[in-house]
């Protein structure tokens, strides 16, 4: 058989590969599937040496060949469970399937090539055909930066790119290396005629320059996808949107970038722990997860990271449930995750997390970095939502002033104060999950006229409603501009305060009660004196699901200042 007509064979496939950027695996099945069909015997092809990263070995073999991956002996054939069908699918039947095989160890025969890559013949009849780089090219170039060095001979600086295994078994037991000026018969008891060794040697250096050619387009077109899926991430935050839509859209784009299952930002800084954010591969029917997460689980995370200064964790799981994280894999029926710490201005927030529930994926070094180069966006996304809610009210403020559109449905028209319409809305964007997890001391007002009915009775309700309009101004009054009061409800008002301390909150209550008390209204029936009863809450992660929470809190302090008497300021 002549080097043309084997390459005339091969390199259709070949060609198609490059020319159109098939994936590696395409381009090596169909390399396998020809070869063996060609030759009419089991081939087996060893690829990912150049990295040096055992996790990126893979073998495509027919299945007479796998056992060479081992090193084992052919009866002691490999069990299922340690091979990766990759293509079963025999395009006729004279085309042996072809199994892709991820092994963990290199065999002997295979590290001899890497020592010294030729054209082999084992014992057994297997002919090896090592596909390496330009020798002499990598010989001159070591040979120019290192004046005065022993040169290093051509051989030693080949590095190898490809195995290819052909099985003929043979009648002979010597094992020799094939020398090309050996004159061999074409028909020599080896079973490799020179003829065939030779356009081997062809086929396999073309294929290792195919590979090579596809694998660095490959790898370039990663880095090209990782770099705009940070460039999309950076554009997001840069966006008008929510912090709860950022940070979930920023889930989906590491999920849908990385190829993981699902993804999720848990905040592990809250009690208890939650998940803020999650993204699921639309073709998977993922179990649905809870969304509070066990802290207990996790503190031992949480301790690596921070103790360790760890910059991501891999869990596997691996049957044996003792770790916590296993069992947490476990429970979510999950196969694998990569962790990734998240933390805020230096202090540790939570994690996120890419899960698969297929296969236990491996993550390449340089996924690795666009995770964390995300995460640490993520963060910010996470503390521009601390800012967020300031800032929005600010702008919301401003528009109100501007906007007498706006007026009219913000605002309550008896006293022009915000009307519980804008409070609804208000504790809405307070309870965002973004903001609520980052946000730092929220309090909440609440301020309840005493009396109220008596002077209702006594003047009359639309003197009441004088009353509340004059209550309003002086409320007002007592505040910065861009703190809205609410009118909650009749005679009852609220103040949101963001970043604000409980003592300050109390400040605040404290001087409004006295700016009430201080001086009567004057109203067209006389001057009218009146007290309120003020209760306050703080945000307490342990005990509030929400904004609403707080109000609840708040409304149950203001229950204790009416029944302590009145005209004071009680918190919870
Ligand atoms: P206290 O709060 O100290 O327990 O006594 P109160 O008399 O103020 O009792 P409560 O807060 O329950 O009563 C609220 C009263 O406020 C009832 C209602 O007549 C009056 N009110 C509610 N809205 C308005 C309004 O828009 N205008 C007027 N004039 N009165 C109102
Ligand atoms: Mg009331
Ligand atoms: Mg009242």
């Amino acid at each position: 058989m002549s080097t043309q007509s084997t390459w005339k064979q091969i390199y259709p496939s070949i060609k198609t590969a490059v020319a159109y950027l098939e994936p590696i695996d395409l381009l090596l099945t169909q390399a396998v599937r020809t070869l063996a069909a060609f030759y009419q015997t089991d081939c087996l092809l060893w690829a990912g040496l150049e990295t040096e990263n055992p996790d990126s070995f893979q073998v495509y073999a027919t299945s007479g060949a796998r056992h060479f991956v081992t090193g084992r002996a052919v009866q002691q054939s490999l069990s299922p469970t340690e091979l990766v069908l990759k293509d079963d699918l025999s395009l006729n039947d004279s085309f042996p399937a072809v199994w892709q095989i991820y092994p963990e160890t290199l065999p002997e025969w295979l590290v001899t090539q890497q020592r010294l890559p030729q054209v082999t013949q084992l014992e057994t009849g297997e002919l090896i055909v090592p596909a390496t780089h330009n020798g002499r090219l990598s010989a001159d170039f070591t040979g120019s930066f290192s004046v005065g060095a022993v040169a290093t001979s051509a051989d030693s600086v080949r590095s190898l790119q490809l195995v290819l295994l052909l099985n003929r078994p043979l009648p002979s037991q010597a094992t020799e290396a094939i020398s090309k000026t050996d004159p061999a018969d074409p028909a020599s008891p080896q079973g490799w005629s020179l003829a065939e060794v030779e356009s081997l040697e062809v086929v396999c250096s073309q294929l290792g320059l195919a590979y090579s050619a596809l694998y660095w387009q490959q790898r370039l077109e990663q880095a090209r996808r990782q770099a705009s899926l940070v460039g999309r991430i950076v554009r997001l935050l840069n966006s008008n949107l929510n912090p709860d839509e950022i940070v979930g859209r920023i889930v989906a784009e590491l999920g849908q970038g990385l190829n993981c299952d699902r993804c999720i930002l848990i905040d592990l800084r809250s009690t208890p722990p939650s998940i803020l954010a999650a993204w699921e591969h639309p073709d998977q029917q993922l179990p649905p997860l809870e969304r509070q997460v066990d802290l207990t689980r996790w503190q031992s995370v949480i301790d690596v990271f921070i103790q360790d200064g760890v910059s991501y964790l891999e869990v596997e799981q691996d049957g044996i449930n003792s770790d916590p994280l296993q069992d947490w894999l476990h429970a979510i029926g999950a196969v694998s995750a990569l962790i990734v710490p998240l933390f805020i201005q230096a202090e540790f927030f939570g994690a996120v997390s890419l899960l698969s529930y297929q296969s236990d994926k491996v993550y390449q070094l340089d996924e690795l970095q666009t995770i964390r180069q995300v995460a640490d966006q993520a963060a910010i996304a996470l503390t521009n939502a601390q800012h967020y809610q300031s800032l929005w009210h600010k702008q919301e403020a401003l528009r109100m002033q501007n906007n007498s559109v706006q007026l009219e449905i913000v605002r309550d028209d008896l006293t022009q104060l915000m009307n519980r319409r804008s409070l609804e809305r208000e504790l809405e964007q307070f309870s965002t999950k973004a903001v609520w997890a980052v946000q730092e001391d929220f309090c909440v007002i609440i301020l309840d006229i005493d009396y109220f009915k008596l002077v209702n009775d006594t003047y009359g309700h639309s003197v009441g409603d004088e009353v509340l309009q004059h209550l309003a101004q002086r409320l007002q009054r007592q505040l910065r501009k861009e703190t809205a009061i609410y009118r909650y409800d009749g005679e009852e008002f609220v103040v949101l305060l963001a970043e604000t301390t409980l003592t300050e909150a109390v400040d605040v209550a404290e001087r409004l009660r006295q700016a009430i008390r201080a001086a009567p209204m004057k109203t067209s029936a006389g001057e009218i004196s009146i007290t309120a009863s003020f209760g306050i809450a703080q945000q307490n992660s342990a005990q509030d699901r929400n904004a609403w929470d707080v109000l609840q809190r708040a409304n149950r302090a203001l229950d204790h200042a009416k029944r302590q008497g009145r005209d004071r300021v009680k918190t919870l």
